[in-house]
């Protein structure tokens, strides 16, 4: 399977977080990469450079004026006396759609859902590219490739189409779905992270041509909190379009292969073209967060039922975060994918 992934994403070195009030050091590190990076070679990946393919799919999924406040903000910050280094938000509007404000530091609180998205210089490039590498394993797939893989890093699930949280600033799961519909007119995009996949039911909720589903902890008292919950089935042209399917938390294999089957149905009644898996590995056992309890084995077998569906699929790389088994979790996934593809 070829995998495709650019150094400029290992740039981004994030160090603000806070976690329950209190700072401690951001999970979302570089040091990732190396993991990831080494899971797809023992699957016996191709690692490919992307392409460079400019601005234009990513703004198919995202605001300009979101855009140029990722590209430009931490330039504009430094302007400000005694600033932080990295951007943080520290106000945010009550509602959205009053007026968009003209300062940076008005503008961080407008796009920037929580503190787990510090931006810094070097945060724009890794984006980019992270989001690059998503479109190229589009394309792979689009040429005639069975599946393919894209080592996205920062991830991007929690992006909104003008809003960043949760470690995400570009939505790469959202910008693989739409680059399918380039040549398919249904889509769907299965996020099996840890966590809701939020932003990219926001991107999507009032649409019918890209299906979202979501298996994740309970986000009754879980991060993100405001989304997740299973009354959310999208709205207008889209009612009916986005399926959540939260867990009891410390679910294991079992439980998670339960909601893997009920999202097949799902997936099988839409007939879709294509499928963008947004892969997080954070509902491990041994992941930090802890929400989950999905195991080694457990990740190979979860491979194996998605390939079953026969679609041609684009993986992209949500959160997993730094544990001894992160690399071995993507290695049983992408294993047991081309087992059963
Ligand atoms: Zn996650």
């Amino acid at each position: 399977m070829k995998a495709f992934y650019a150094a400029e994403q290992k740039r981004h070195n994030p160090k603000a977080f806070l976690s329950s009030g209190a700072p401690q050091p951001n999970p979302e590190q570089p040091e990732r990469v190396e993991r990831l990076f080494a899971g797809a070679r023992a699957a016996g990946c191709e690692i490919l450079r992307p392409r460079d393919h400019g601005l234009g799919p990513i703004a198919a999924v995202h605001t300009p004026e979101y855009l140029d406040f990722l590209e430009h903000i931490h330039a504009r910050w430094q302007r400000i006396a005694e600033a932080s280094e990295e951007v943080i938000p520290n106000i945010h509007p009550l509602a959205r759609g009053g007026r968009y404000p003209a300062s940076a530091v008005g503008q961080a609180g407008y796009h920037m859902a929580d503190t787990a998205c510090p931006i810094s210089g070097e945060t724009w490039e890794s984006v980019r590219w992270s989001a690059c590498s998503a479109v190229d394993a589009v394309d792979a797939v689009r040429a005639g490739d069975r599946a393919a893989y894209a080592l996205c890093r920062p991830p991007g699930h929690h992006a909104f189409a003008d809003v960043a949280g949760g470690f995400c600033f570009v939505n790469n799961s959202a910008v693989a779905a739409q680059r399918f519909l380039c040549d398919a007119a249904r889509v769907v995009i299965l996020d099996i992270d840890l966590h809701h996949g939020n932003g990219t039911q926001g991107i999507f909720y009032q649409r019918a041509d890209v299906l979202t589903i979501s298996i994740h902890a309970d986000p009754v008292r879980f991060y993100p909190f405001f989304w997740g919950h299973a009354d959310e089935r999208g709205e207008g042209a889209g009612l009916g379009y986005n399926l959540n399917l939260p867990l009891e938390r410390k679910s294991g294999d079992a439980e998670f292969l339960a909601a893997l089957d009920a999202a097949f149905r799902r997936i099988r009644a839409y007939a879709p073209d294509a499928l963008v898996v947004a892969l997080g590995l954070d509902a491990f056992e041994g992941d930090p967060f802890g929400g989950l309890s999905v195991s080694t084995p457990g990740f190979s077998r979860i491979g194996e039922a998605i390939a079953g569906l026969g679609l041609p699929t684009a993986i992209v790389q949500e959160g997993g975060y730094l544990c001894d088994a992160l690399s071995d979790n993507l290695t049983a996934f992408l294993s047991g994918f081309a087992v059963a593809a």
